[in-house]
């Protein structure tokens, strides 16, 4: 048996971070975040932090080959080895095809594909009112899932922010055609293959758990 190597798709707001988390959870598998991933290299000013925070603030994809480096040595390290669940990755074919040969190097592959849907309108509205933990990542929404102390994480009592990309129009709009554009089509690649589920993200985030864990039981 396959150990599961899980993508999750969503457009921005759709609550895939927090269903990766629910899933690591259950199923003991690592989760991969792209965006913590480059959101934490920022934050410690490595040599490529500059170039990826001005990708990053303007909503774009951040040059592959960084992405692909970060992925590639990561998968090398010992705690993959129970499955991971990728989110935010691959975000575009060429990135698929880089992850399908790292993992075939490995001997693994692909095991399930969870697309999260959302319209237009609930996706500005989600994103307006997302706030984040810059310690502990922990994710909240000020009006469905608020923090018991406004403005503060429950977990590590940090003050929460609003991330950059979700304060700026333009880089929400560029986020959203970014998606459309670019990673829609590494969905249907995995669609033909049959790995792709479907889910409607209008929804609690336990419902929608509910649902997504359904197809690994
Ligand atoms: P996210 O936290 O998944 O919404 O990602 C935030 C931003 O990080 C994106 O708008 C991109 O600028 C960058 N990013 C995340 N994942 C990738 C990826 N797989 N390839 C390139 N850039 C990425």
């Amino acid at each position: 048996m396959h150990k599961p190597i899980i993508l999750i798709y969503g457009p921005v707001g759709s609550g895939k971070g927090t269903q990766a988390e629910l899933l690591v959870q259950k199923l003991g598998v690592v989760h991969l975040s792209l965006g913590d991933i480059l959101r934490a290299k920022v934050a410690q000013n490595t040599p490529d932090a500059q170039v990826i925070k001005d990708y990053m603030s303007k909503g774009e994809l951040v040059p592959f080959h960084i992405v692909d480096d970060i992925v590639r040595q990561r998968m090398e390290e010992p705690d993959v080895a129970n499955g991971v669940v990728f989110d935010g990755y691959p975000r575009a074919l060429e990135q698929a095809m880089t992850l399908v040969k790292i993992l075939q190097d490995q001997g693994k592959k692909v095991t399930h594909v969870i697309a999260i849907k959302l319209g237009t309108d609930e996706i500005i509205e989600r994103l307006s009112n997302r706030r984040i933990c810059p310690n502990c990542r922990e994710i909240y929404n000020v009006v469905s899932e608020p923090p018991k102390v406004e403005g503060i994480c429950d977990k590590c009592g940090t003050a929460l922010i609003k991330r950059a990309d979700d304060q700026e129009v333009n880089a929400i709009h560029e986020r959203m055609q970014v998606y459309q554009e670019e990673t829609l089509p590494v969905r249907d690649y995995f669609a033909k293959q049959g790995l792709v589920h479907e889910f409607d993200g209008n929804q609690g985030i336990n419902e929608l758990h509910e649902q997504i864990y359904k197809i690994f039981e």
